[in-house]
């Protein structure tokens, strides 16, 4: 059985607590590795040491810390495939969409490659008679990552890469159930010159969340997960005085106009709707047809797509449309809001639930499942399902439309398909959502644009990666200076005795 360890002042560190989480190969269900859970103690030194560490990094100039991110992203390229199956390992996505989870994580250490311009003050010349204005970005200190099991790479790499390029000590606590990208992540780091205990990987449950929640040296707090967990993580953090941004759960709805291409508009819903089991915050659940002809065309071209879909392990390569849920228990949970659909009248026309694959009988597989006329007050629209099951609820007219997706109390991402620019502007101005796709499902920005949910999606004020990040990870000081007249207009330039 493999232990992994934490990662602290650039060693892998065993864990004293003598209390583990499984993390299991979710394909087969077999424990494959135990995580150790931090106690109090352990996560307290580790930031005290992140802290002294923190001193020398945070004078080290803002080139310097880029170009540490120059040779992690090298090293990241150059390490794509090791890292992709790790991640495949331990969450069960495949292989090609574990490298997009890499990927999405490297481009966002690629904007940090620029972190001196990123970082670059403000000035005023002149602001008053011989006073100049100018504001610096310094880093907070010590800060901290709080990460879900979904995107075991990419959501570390959003949180470290631009905490660290700004100068920052971080404490990483990944996801117990998929522990080990993070781990290899931060060796990489180590190799791409980052010093010593400005990276610690703290595993852990609760108890350590908290003890970095209550810990007075860490200034900020980056977390991603769950809505309840992103709401108490939030009050708890404001509540010790601590920037937090706290990112949760999604309920992402697609509306498919009358004139939209039905072809491509199912094609998106089903890449989008099960690519990764649905265990994307920006997966695409709800499906909103606009008109009964609208609907009754979209389902005839998405029942054979969906029924097609091959589920299946990473290992049987590139021919697997998706993998295994993330444990036994979000299986059973899926499958109990399948049933809960059925029992609330909704029409199942797909059924997901008893999937089987010979030789994973133990496996957390989930079949597609599609639902047809579900409305707003079942379970199964209220609840995230973050499994295999597209909702879709028709609507009478695009007002009525916008108004499900505007009603929903998510606000992650969302999208229109339609061939008319007009409708298009019109919902992308008027929808109280994030992040918006117009003929485009999965609109998660590029990493020099920032990502962000509204409404019960995300606590706190600014988003992930991009210029946002920056102003998260750093604190601004603005000096108002006026320098006296002093040897220019009044001072001695010959050489005197001093009597
Ligand atoms: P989760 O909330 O269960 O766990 C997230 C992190 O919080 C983990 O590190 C976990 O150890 C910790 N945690 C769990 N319970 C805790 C508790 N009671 N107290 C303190 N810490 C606790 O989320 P998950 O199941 O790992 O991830 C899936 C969720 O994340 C989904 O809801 C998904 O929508 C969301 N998500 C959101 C985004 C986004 O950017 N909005 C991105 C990815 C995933």
């Amino acid at each position: 059985m493999q232990e992994i360890t934490h990662y602290i002042n650039g060693a892998m560190t065993k864990g004293t607590s003598g209390r583990f989480s499984e993390v299991f190969n979710p394909a087969t269900g077999e424990v494959q590795a135990q995580v150790p859970l931090a106690t109090v103690e352990e996560v307290n030194a580790a930031v005290e040491k992140a802290a002294e560490a923190q001193v020398a990094w945070g004078a080290t100039n803002p080139q310097r810390r880029a170009r540490v991110m120059m040779k992690f992203g090298a090293l990241i390229n150059e390490h794509m495939d090791e890292l992709a199956e790790l991640v495949s390992r331990e969450h069960g996505k495949t292989l090609p969409d574990a490298r997009g989870d890499v990927q999405r994580g490297l481009e966002v250490v690629e904007v940090c490659m620029g972190a001196p311009h990123m970082l670059k003050g403000e000035f005023t010349d002149n602001g008053g008679p011989g006073i100049d204005l100018y504001s610096m970005r310094q880093p907070l200190g010590v800060v901290a990552g709080i990460t879900p099991f979904n995107f075991p790479a990419m959501i570390p790499l959003w949180k470290m890469a631009p905490a660290l390029a700004s100068g920052n000590a971080m404490i990483l606590k990944p996801s117990e159930r998929c522990p080990s990208t993070a781990m290899r992540l931060a060796e990489l780091l180590k190799e791409a010159g980052l010093p010593d205990g400005v990276l610690q990987v703290v595993h852990g449950d609760k108890e350590a969340v908290d003890a970095i929640l209550d810990n007075e040296t860490v200034q900020a707090v980056g977390f991603v997960g769950s809505t309840p967990i992103a709401q108490y993580i939030y009050g708890r953090a404001a509540s010790n005085g601590k920037r937090a941004q706290c990112f949760g759960g999604a309920k992402n709805h697609m509306i498919i106009m009358p004139d939209a291409d039905l072809d491509k508009a199912a094609d998106a819903l089903v890449g989008a709707g099960y690519g990764a089991a649905g265990e994307r915050c920006m997966a695409i659940s709800v499906a909103v047809p606009v008109g009964e002809e609208t609907a009754d065309a979209l389902i005839e071209k998405l029942t054979p797509r969906v029924e097609k879909l091959k589920v299946g392990p990473y290992t049987a390569g590139e021919d697997v449309d998706y993998g295994p849920v993330i444990t036994a228990a979000a299986k059973e949970r899926i499958e109990r809001l399948i049933a809960s659909g059925v029992s609330e009248g909704a029409d199942l026309l797909i059924d997901g639930r008893g999937f089987e694959l010979q030789g994973y009988e133990n496996g957390y597989f989930v079949g597609p499942s599609l639902f047809d006329r579900v409305t707003p007050d079942m379970e199964i629209y209220k609840e995230e399902i973050f499994g295999p099951v597209l909702s879709t609820v028709r609507a009478g007219s695009y007002e009525e439309a916008l108004k499900i997706t505007m009603d929903n109390p998510y606000g992650n991402g969302t999208a229109i398909y339609t061939a008319d620019g007009d409708t298009a502007r019109d919902f992308a101005h008027r929808v109280n959502v994030g992040m918006v796709g117009i003929n485009f499902p999965i609109p998660v920005p590029l990493s020099y644009h920032t990502f962000g949910g509204w409404k019960k999606s995300a606590f706190g004020d600014l988003n992930q990666y991009g210029p946002d990040a920056f102003r998260f990870y750093t604190k601004t000081k603005t000096v108002t200076a006026r320098w006296f007249s002093g040897i220019k207009d009044g001072g001695e330039f010959n050489f005197k005795a001093m009597d």
